[in-house]
This record gives structure tokens, sequence and C-alpha cells, in this order.
């Protein structure tokens, strides 16, 4: 194989070497591999890599590759982990991969590491000569499970560019928005005594009921406070999706636990949001002699926005044909935007092809996307705006 191999060789090589990330340590792998692949191919097309393991977790890292020097400059970013799969369920091999139906089939096609192939191959067609600011390209760990990697790159200020293109699973339209995720965990803790006689405990349940209410006219607040009809669902969301509490009829139960999931618009700002929910179940439950206490179950990621005006949005916009528009999920951009680089999310996959069986990308984008990314490095890279 020669080396950069070509596309689908890429490709293959990078579904074929597996690197599922997930909270549960029984799945959970290094992305190491993959991150040795796309250091080898780049290193031979005269990028200087570098390979930046993750604190958190030594057996993952993060690349950075670059080609060319300057203040601005492109970043093309992917995360290099997966979701786990359904065993059992594929029609195909999710760690081979298979060209059928028009489709290229595999763990990793849509969502996204074959985006980092297609980088490399749009990346592939410069030399260093050309490039008046530097093209970067960006391989992370653990976006599907913690987003430590990102986090990692943000803690060490890496990389520096003004603009970035994350090849997540757009349809190949362009996204400059998402709302955040918080979720976290609400336990109430009372007292437990015998149910014939109320003054022998404190229930916690009766405090959660005190706690549900405030979630609730909290909820009916934030969505009367933020709005932002960019996104198909314009007001914040707070679910209840968990809760546990008690465990017989004839007991005061001294333990409840609350489990919400909070999706902020951009703008709402992570920390405040979860300084004015313990202020607030803290008074709910004032004078109760009820224990209150609220974790997050993982660290929270924030909203994404990029400015409608930002010449990466314009850019994107013209060249699919398409407005910027918000998406339903997560991504590593508000990291990128926090580096002060104009990230827009814009990738080949379908994202009602990830995380599912037979996950596919069609071979009708590839084209596509390679151009459309080659016309994003000259204007960026090449012929810079000034
Ligand atoms: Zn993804």
């Amino acid at each position: 194989m020669q080396n950069p191999p070509n596309l689908l060789d890429m490709i293959n090589a990078l579904i074929s070497t597996p690197s599922i990330s997930s909270a549960n340590p029984d799945y959970d792998q290094s992305n190491r591999p993959v991150i040795n692949l796309l250091a080898n191919w780049l290193n031979e097309l005269g990028y200087q890599t570098e390979i930046l393991t993750l604190d958190s977790q030594p057996d993952k890292a993060n690349l950075v590759a670059t080609l060319g020097r300057g203040p601005g400059g492109l970043v093309l970013a992917g995360h290099t982990d997966t979701v786990p799969y359904d065993e059992g369920r594929w029609n195909y091999d999710p760690f081979q991969l298979t060209r059928a139906n028009g489709r290229l089939y595999g763990l990793g096609t849509s969502d996204m590491k074959a985006f980092l192939a297609l980088a490399i191959e749009a990346a592939a067609f410069f030399s260093v000569a050309q490039l008046k600011e530097p093209l970067i390209l960006v391989a992370t760990a653990d976006e599907e499970s913690s987003m430590d990697g990102a986090r990692a790159l943000l803690a060490a200020q890496r990389p520096q560019a003004r603009y970035a293109v994350i090849g997540e699973p757009t349809g190949l339209r362009p996204v400059r928005m998402h709302k955040g995720i918080l979720m976290e965990s609400i336990h109430v803790r009372g007292r437990s005594g015998h149910s014939s006689d109320p003054a022998l405990g404190n229930s916690a349940l009766e405090g959660m009921v005190k706690v549900l209410s405030e979630l609730l006219d909290w909820r009916r607040e934030l969505q009367a406070q933020h709005m932002n009809p960019l996104f198909d669902i314009p007001v914040p969301t707070l679910n209840l999706g968990y809760i546990h509490g008690g465990d017989n009829p004839n007991r005061i139960c001294a333990d409840c636990e609350l489990h919400i999931d909070l999706r902020p618009l951009p703008g709402m700002e992570i920390g405040a949001l979860r300084e004015a929910l313990q202020n607030r179940l803290r008074i709910a439950v004032e004078n109760s002699g009820l224990e209150l206490s609220c974790h997050p179950l993982f660290e929270a990621t924030p909203a994404m926005e990029t400015a409608a005006t930002s010449a990466i949005v314009h850019s994107t916009e013209e060249l699919t044909g398409y407005r910027a528009t918000s998406a339903a999920f997560c991504t590593e951009g508000p990291y990128f935007n926090q580096l002060g680089i104009d990230t827009v999310v814009l990738g080949p996959g379908d994202i009602d092809q990830a995380h599912q069986p037979d996950e596919y990308l069609a071979e009708d984008r590839i084209t596509p996307t390679v151009e459309l990314l080659r016309k994003l490095i000259h204007r960026f890279c090449v012929n810079p705006p000034t």
C-alpha cells in the first residue's frame, strides 16, 4: 500500500481499526491506533504532526497536524472514536468497509471517521509552497463519550487558527448552532421512620414533590425568557428522565433521587444555569429539615453559536447553496469557538445513519465533499481574506 494510500483504502483502514469510546469501561477502547494511522499518512504528506495524549486518559490522544504557518488558516476536524455497535444487528461487518447499493457500510462511515480520510484526500492536493495560511487537520478522542479530547485541546489552547470545519454528519449542509446538554442528579435526603406516625421521620418523597414543582416552574420561566426560531424546538427543554425513591409503603422513606436533562439555547451559560438550579431547589426545600444535593451526571457540553456574519459561514453557505442552520445534536464546535476559531459543522454523512446498525456513507457524497473542502482550503489558506 502506498503512503498515504488511496481514499477507499484510507477509509477502510480507519473503519477496520476499532476505536469505540464509551462511558462503560466494558466497551471503551483506545483511539491511538487510529491516531497513528492518520499521523503516518500526514507525515508522508509533509505535515508537522503532534500527538497530544490526554492527561485524563493516557491511552487516548488528539492529533494536530499542520502544513504551513501563519496566524490565520483553516482547521478540518473530526473525532476518531465511534459509539459501540449493536452486535448481531448488522447485515455487514461493522469493522470492514463494504461497498454495496452505492453506499459505503461500516461503523464510523457517516459518524465520522470517513471524513478524516476525505479531509486528507482534499489536503493532499496542496503543497506547502501554495499556502499563505496554515492548513491544520485535527483528530480528536472521546467525542462520543466524555468530550475529553476537545476539552484537552481547549486547555492546551491548541490549535490556533481562524476558521474550522467539523465534518460531523450534516448531509453536506452547514450548521452554525446547536443546543448544549446538561444532565444533573438531584438527591433529597430525609429521615426514615414508621408510617403510622409522621413525627417519626421526614419524607424525602414529599420533599421531591416540592423539587418537581419548582423544576416545572423554572422550565416555564426559561421557555418564556429564551426563544430562538432557528431551532426546530425553539425553546430550551428540561426533561424529568429518572426518579427513584423509597422502598415500602409502611415506611417514611429517607432517599429520593431525580435525573434531569436540560438543553440550553446558545447564550444560556452552563455555570449560571447550575447555580440557578441549585438556588431555586435549595429555597424550595428550605425549613423542611431535608438535605438536598445536586451533581452533574457528566460534564456538560455548552451550546454552540457561530455568528451568521463569519466568513466561514458565508463561504460554506455559498459553496453548498444552503443557509447555515441548527443541529439537534451536540458537537465539539463550542470548544473550537472558545479557542477563538469560527466553526461550522459540515460533513458528508447523515445523522439518521449515525449510531445505527448498517451505518453507511452514500458514495455520491464523496466527490462533492472533497471538492468542497478543496475550495475551502483554497479560499482560507491559499488565497486567504485579508
Ligand atoms: Zn460524531
